[in-house]
C-alpha cells in the first residue's frame, strides 16, 4: 500500500524544522523513526500534507543521564537508550521496559520520544513516563518551550497535548529516590507484540524494609496510561507479608479496560492484577537491594 501524496521537508537544524512546522500548522507531521507513522500513512489512516523529517537535524539524539534523571532527545533510538549504561544506572526502568518494545529492527529505528508522542495506550513507554512522573519538552517557532507532565501529556488513544506547529524536543525520566525499586511485567501473545496487559511498578521501602510507597502504571488498561497508588493496600508491611491477592483485587476493581480482538475486558483486568502484584514484588526486592 502507498501513502497519499505529501510534501517532504528535510530541515537541517531545529530552527528550520520549527519554521516549517509553524507554516504547515495542522497539516504538518513530524517524521522521526517512521515505525508508526509510515504504516499509518500506508494504510491511509494518516494523511499529513507536509512531512517534516527531523532525521538530519543535528543535536536531537542526546541521552543525558544525570543525578536527577535521564533526558532523551527526539532522535535517540530505542536501541541507543536501551544500550546506554549511564541511562540504565540513573533510570533502570527505561532499559527494562524497552526490551518489551517491538523487535530489534524496529527498536533500531524507532525513537523513545516518537513513541511518547504517538501515545498508543498499548505502548510501554507512556506507562513508564507516567509511573515516574516524567515530562515531555515541546518547542515551537519563536522560541516558546513548555514541559508537559506525563499526567496531562496523554489525552486519549493516539492523542497527546502536542499542538499543531510543536515539536517534542526531548523527554525527561526522573531518577529514583533512595530505597526505591522498579519493575515491568507484561503479557503479549508473542514477545515484541503490543501487550494485552502490562504493569510498571515502583516501590519505596522505609528503614525497616516496610513498603512506604507502592504505585503502578498500566498498559492496555484504558485510553491513556492508568496510574494507581497501591500504598494503602500494602498496609506498610514488608513485601513478604503483604496480602498480594488483596492487591490483585484492588487493581481489578479500579481498572476499566476495553475489550478487543486480543482479550476480553475481564481477562485484561485479571492479567493487570496478576502483573501488578508480580511487578510490585519485584520492585520491592530491587528496593531491598536483592536485585531483579
Ligand atoms: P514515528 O513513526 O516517526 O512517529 C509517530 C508519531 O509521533 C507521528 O504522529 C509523528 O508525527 C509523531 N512524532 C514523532 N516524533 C515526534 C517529535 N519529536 N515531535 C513531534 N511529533 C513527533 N511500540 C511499543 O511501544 N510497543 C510495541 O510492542 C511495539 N510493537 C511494534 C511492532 C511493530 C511491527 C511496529 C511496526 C511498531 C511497533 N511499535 C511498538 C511502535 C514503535 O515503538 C515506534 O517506533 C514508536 O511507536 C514511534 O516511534 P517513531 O520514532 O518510529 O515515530
Amino acid at each position: 500500500m502507498k501513502p497519499p501524496p505529501f510534501d517532504y521537508h528535510a530541515p537541517r537544524d531545529l530552527g528550520e524544522a520549527l519554521a516549517v512546522l509553524a507554516e504547515a500548522g495542522e497539516h504538518g507531521k513530524v517524521l522521526a523513526g517512521g515505525q508508526s507513522l509510515i504504516p499509518l500513512m500506508n494504510m491511509r489512516l494518516a494523511a499529513p500534507e507536509h512531512l517534516v523529517d527531523i532525521n538530519r537535524v543535528a543535536g536531537l539524539d542526546g541521552i543525558e543521564a544525570g543525578p536527577d534523571g535521564v533526558r532523551v532527545g527526539a532522535l535517540a533510538r530505542h536501541t541507543a537508550v536501551e544500550r546506554s549504561e549511564a541511562a540504565a544506572r540513573r533510570q533502570p526502568l527505561l532499559r527494562t521496559a524497552l526490551r518489551h518494545v517491538a523487535h530489534p529492527v524496529i527498536r533500531n529505528r524507532g525513537t523513545v520520544v516518537g513513541s511518547l508522542v504517538h501515545a498508543d495506550p498499548s505502548a510501554e513507554l507512556p506507562a513508564v513516563l507516567t509511573l515516574l512522573g516524567g515530562t515531555v519538552r515541546l518547542a515551537r517557532h519563536g522560541g516558546t518551550r513548555r514541559d508537559v507532565p506525563a499526567e496531562s501529556f496523554f489525552t486519549g488513544p493516539l492523542e497527546s497535548a502536542l499542538e499543531p506547529g510543536e515539536l517534542a524536543v526531548s523527554a525527561f525520566f526522573p531518577a529514583l529516590g533512595p530505597r526505591t525499586g522498579t519493575a515491568f511485567h507484561e503479557v503479549a501473545r508473542r514477545h515484541g507484540d503490543y501487550a494485552m496487559a502490562g504493569a510498571a511498578a515502583l516501590v519505596t521501602l522505609d528503614d525497616d524494609q516496610r513498603i512506604a510507597q507502592a504505585r503502578a502504571a498500566f498498559v492496555s488498561a484504558g485510553p491513556v496510561p492508568v496510574l494507581l497508588d497501591l500504598t494503602e493496600v500494602c498496609e506498610s508491611r514488608p513485601a513478604a507479608s503483604v496480602d498480594w491477592p488483596a492487591v490483585e483485587r484492588a487493581v481489578r476493581d479500579r481498572l476499566d479496560p476495553d475489550a478487543d480482538i486480543h482479550a476480553t475486558a475481564e481477562y485484561r483486568r485479571h492479567l493487570s492484577g496478576v502483573l501488578a502484584a508480580r511487578a510490585l514484588r519485584a520492585a520491592a526486592s530491587v528496593a531491598a537491594g536483592e536485585g531483579h
